[in-house]
């Protein structure tokens, strides 16, 4: 095996790391400010405007983690305890009567004056129904103490956290029936290339159907964005710059095609004439062109054609540039190491997405990784990342990126 290539050190083309990074100062420079208060149930997929803190203790009071009998230690000299009162979840309790125990259900709160809940398989009713208990018990067990998961005032979810089911469930425990999010992100999906047609129509000579277009825009909804669907746009330099043009209102272009620097980058030319333009040739596959730029102020970002690139530099790049507008931190996807379930005996100059999967803990990939091969991701379940320079042979270490991470 040959050492793991140094980060930056990949002759003339991009680190994966020093893009993100650019990408990322680029999305801090261009934040999302406008902020909107949305029902609880709309946020998923959203990004917290503000801090929120808690306005609770959580839980309010002192509750049963059991069904049992709530008593005072100190009452309990092995005597039986006489029942003084019956308490639910959602009840109010009575103080405990001294020398007494109250039978009491998960949830509901303990009486004051008790100190102790004691479950009830370990509790005996006798024939005068007064309780008995059959073990050692020790004070403050089974009781969920007040303020045990919050206190009022602690900051519960920071500004920036990214809004899913259990952070909805979270603020739905707090009592908030409404958050601050960050207004969504306007994504204007453009698909470059004459060959291209959509899905429906019959395919002519040289034709192929466009599955960028819905592969982003689909995957653009679920990550809460508002998507401004462009069509396809021919590979003609005035219709390309018309186009451009309509886009005014949107905070990012996000194009397929006409990168990689052939005869048909009316992409590149429209940005060069009408705003600025960076090529960038990244250390990564698939996926090497990318195009950073901006039109008439619009930020552009341009993801090469090819569908598997599509979709590793939309997951590695774009996703977590869009993120960042939003003001997201942590945009990087979780990635861990699980031992190759395969050889890689050729080691490369760029560092490789392959779309694998587990199996049996280790990483297999699909055996076509042609950038054109969608169907490797269908397969799929993962990325697994093989870096530059690097050979590798079964049971290697190398990092697998979840497709779940990068896909909501
Ligand atoms: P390009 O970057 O325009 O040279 O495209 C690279 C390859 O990806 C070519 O084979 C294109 O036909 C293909 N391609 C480009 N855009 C799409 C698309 N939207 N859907 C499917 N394939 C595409
Ligand atoms: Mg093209």
């Amino acid at each position: 095996m040959k050492p793991v290539g140094k980060p930056g050190k990949t002759g003339s083309l991009m680190a994966v790391e020093v893009a993100l990074a650019r990408l990322l100062e680029m999305a801090d420079a261009s934040k999302i400010r406008e902020h909107e208060r949305l029902p609880l149930a709309q946020v998923q997929g959203r990004v917290l405007a503000a801090d929120l803190v808690s306005t609770l203790d959580l839980p309010p009071w002192p509750n049963s983690a059991m069904d049992g009998y709530a008593l005072n230690l100190a009452d309990w000299t092995g005597q039986p305890l006489v029942v003084s009162q019956k308490i639910f979840a959602g009840q109010a309790p009575e103080p405990l009567k001294p020398g007494t125990c109250a039978r009491i259900f998960t949830g509901a709160p303990v009486p004051a004056g008790a100190d102790c809940v004691e479950m009830q398989e370990n509790a005996e009713v006798q024939a005068d129904e007064r309780v008995r208990f059959t073990e050692t018990m020790n004070p403050g067990q089974n009781i969920r103490p007040q303020g045990q998961e919050t206190t009022v005032g602690e900051l519960i979810l920071p500004v920036g956290t990214r809004l899913g089911a259990i952070e909805q469930g979270l603020a739905a425990s707090l009592g908030c029936a409404e958050l601050d999010v960050v207004r969504k992100v306007r994504v204007a999906v453009l698909s470059t290339g004459d060959e291209l047609i959509e899905p429906g129509l019959a395919l002519g000579p040289g034709q192929i159907y466009n599955s960028n277009r819905v592969l982003l825009c689909s995957w653009l909804q679920r990550l809460g964005c508002e998507v401004i669907d462009a069509g396809i746009l021919p590979d003609d330099l005035a219709t390309t710059r018309a186009r451009l043009g309509e886009l005014k209102d949107v905070d990012l272009i996000l194009s397929t095609g006409g990168v990689s620097v052939g005869e048909a980058d009316f992409l590149g030319i429209a940005l060069r004439e009408e705003g600025e333009l960076t090529l960038w040739k990244l250390a990564i596959k698939p996926g090497k062109p990318l195009t950073f730029g901006h039109f008439r102020g619009v930020p552009v970002i341009g993801l090469p054609g090819n569908p598997a690139s599509t979709l590793v530099t939309f997951a590695l790049l774009a996703r977590p540039y869009l993120l960042r507008r939003q003001g997201v931190k942590e945009v990087e996807p979780l990635k861990f190491q699980v031992p190759a379930g395969f050889v890689w005996p050729k080691a490369g100059n760029r560092r490789e997405y392959l779309r694998g999967r587990l199996e049996n803990g280790r990483a297999i990939i699909y055996g076509n990784q042609s950038s054109g091969v969608l169907r490797s991701a269908a397969w799929a379940d993962g990325l697994v990342e093989v870096l530059e320079d690097r050979t590798l042979i079964e049971g290697d270490w190398v990092s697998f990126i979840p497709l779940s991470e990068v896909l909501s």
